[in-house]
């Protein structure tokens, strides 16, 4: 049955890549029945850390790949006797050869600085010993042929890899190495990876050949752009999955604009669950070009699938970012009765839930935060005047308090003084919100109480 695996490795954030890794890993495995594995390749002793790898499984967990999706995770460090018994073997039959050629002496043989190791050590005989690293014995002509699922067949020619370095001279396994030895050890039959890795796929398979297996199914997923067409990266990019997840970029929308990087389910459909891509999907249909990771568009699926959201599970969801020590209104003024009572109004105009705040924050705080280009902007001729008027009469006892009495009331005073809705709203709702945009104002000030908005109305016009 198959086997995919998922094998980050724990150096530092969860990338998008990672992420679209994943899911391909993921739904695969899931439309055969098949497993899922989780290995964590944490060799690298220098730069692995334990909240990297803390930082893999939520990320995982965030977008729905709970431990009850995968086996393991297994740590590759673990499987150090088995890398080292694969070196042993690999010298033992002559598939591999011990060389202690220095950097200053591979350079200066090298009349062409972009040609590999000259197999100066290749027939020396040397022993293992310390400081001898471990090379491959890469077959004299001929092609390796990486039978690629998105990418067709892709032929490396001998002549042009070089007797790669496979153990280093303290006898620690390089990457191509661990992993295949790892991926043999875990029954792997698909490795589907980014297309950074594709030039270690002929070294890889040469490899599995060497160790007696036939190679798994390859898949080399195209690698993410930004707009300009640059790979994306960490110090230009927004790249990291927790940013995403922290400015309230929902999971199910994540996972479905990260399904369309190079792949899509046909009929122009867009927005769809996992669930129903997972039948539809095909490594053969996804296109091998670079995909650009268009953060406008991903925006774009949030909203919609902000706005899909049950209002309750809507208000659920928006939790996380009304409490906590970022919250511009003191704790103890959040009322969870009014936030959910305007949180329909504003379900239909945030696109990434971290906008709720600057939505909602007029009915918590104590008095509104004023931006002085917000009130210059209000404040035009007449002004003044809807804010005397509405003074008046909203303080009137027989005013009904309700945003259609409000709004009818409104109209009124602008009329008076030549101003449309419009014009008349503005002052009004900076002197209550601070912004000049927000939510529908009449149901806001109803939400917010006649006196608080008549308190508020005073203080903007001291
Ligand atoms: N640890 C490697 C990475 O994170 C794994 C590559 C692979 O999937 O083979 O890039």
């Amino acid at each position: 049955s198959i086997r995919t695996r998922f094998a980050p490795s724990p150096t530092g954030m969860f990338h998008v890549g990672n992420a679209r890794s994943l899911l391909l890993n993921w739904v695969v495995a899931m439309q055969t029945g098949g497993r899922l594995v989780l290995r964590i390749e944490d060799t690298d002793a220098e730069r692995n850390r334990p909240e990297w790898t803390e930082g893999i499984l939520d990320a995982m967990a965030w977008l729905g790949v709970d431990a009850s999706q995968y086996e393991g995770p297994y740590s590759q460090a673990s499987y150090a006797p088995k890398h080292q018994e694969v070196s042993e073997r690999l010298f033992a039959e002559g598939r591999a050869y011990y060389c202690d050629c220095t950097r200053e002496q591979l350079q200066q043989r090298r009349e062409n600085p972009n040609l590999g190791y000259d197999g100066y050590c290749r027939d020396r005989g040397l022993e293992p010993g310390s400081g001898r690293a471990l090379r491959f014995r890469v077959p004299d002509g001929g092609v390796t042929v990486v039978d690629d699922q998105i990418r067709g067949q892709v032929e490396f020619p001998h002549d042009a890899l070089e007797d790669f370095v496979i153990a280093r001279g303290d006898g620690s396994p390089l990457f191509v190495l661990a992993n295949v030895v790892d991926d043999v050890e875990m029954g792997i039959t698909h490795v589907i990876r980014g297309e950074e890795h594709l030039s270690n796929a002929p070294k890889q398979q040469l490899l599995w050949q060497a160790l007696g297996h036939e190679a798994p199914v390859w898949a080399h997923a195209p690698v993410l752009v930004n707009e300009k067409r640059q790979k994306l990266s960490k110090r230009r990019d927004k790249v990291a999955l927790e940013t995403y997840q922290a400015e309230g970029y929902l999971p199910e929308a994540m996972v479905n604009y990260l399904m369309l990087l190079g792949w899509s389910p046909g009929d122009d459909r867009e927005i769809m669950p996992l669930a129903e891509m997972v039948p539809l999907f095909d490594l053969g249909d996804v296109n091998p070009s670079p995909a650009f990771f268009d953060e406008k568009k991903l925006r774009a699926f949030n909203g919609e699938y902000i706005r899909a959201l049950g209002e309750d599970e809507f208000v659920a969801r928006c939790q996380p970012f009304l409490h906590g020590d970022d919250v511009p209104w003191p704790a103890e003024n959040f009322d969870a009765r009014l936030f959910a009572a305007i949180a329909p109004l504003a379900q239909t105009r945030v696109a990434v839930l971290s906008e709720i705040v600057a939505n909602v924050d007029f009915l918590f705080l104590d008095e509104p935060v004023f931006d002085e280009k917000s009130w210059d902007k209000a404040m035009k001729p007449g002004a003044a005047e809807v804010l005397a008027g509405a003074r008046e009469r909203f303080a009137e006892e027989s005013l009904s308090w309700d945003a259609a009495t409000l709004k009818a009331t409104l109209e009124e005073i602008g009329q008076q003084h030549g101003l449309k809705l419009g014009k008349a709203q503005a002052p009004v709702r900076v002197a209550v919100t601070g912004r000049t945009v927000g939510l529908p104002l009449f149901e806001s000030l109803e939400l917010l109480g006649r006196e608080r908005t008549l308190e508020r109305i005073d203080a903007a016009r001291t």
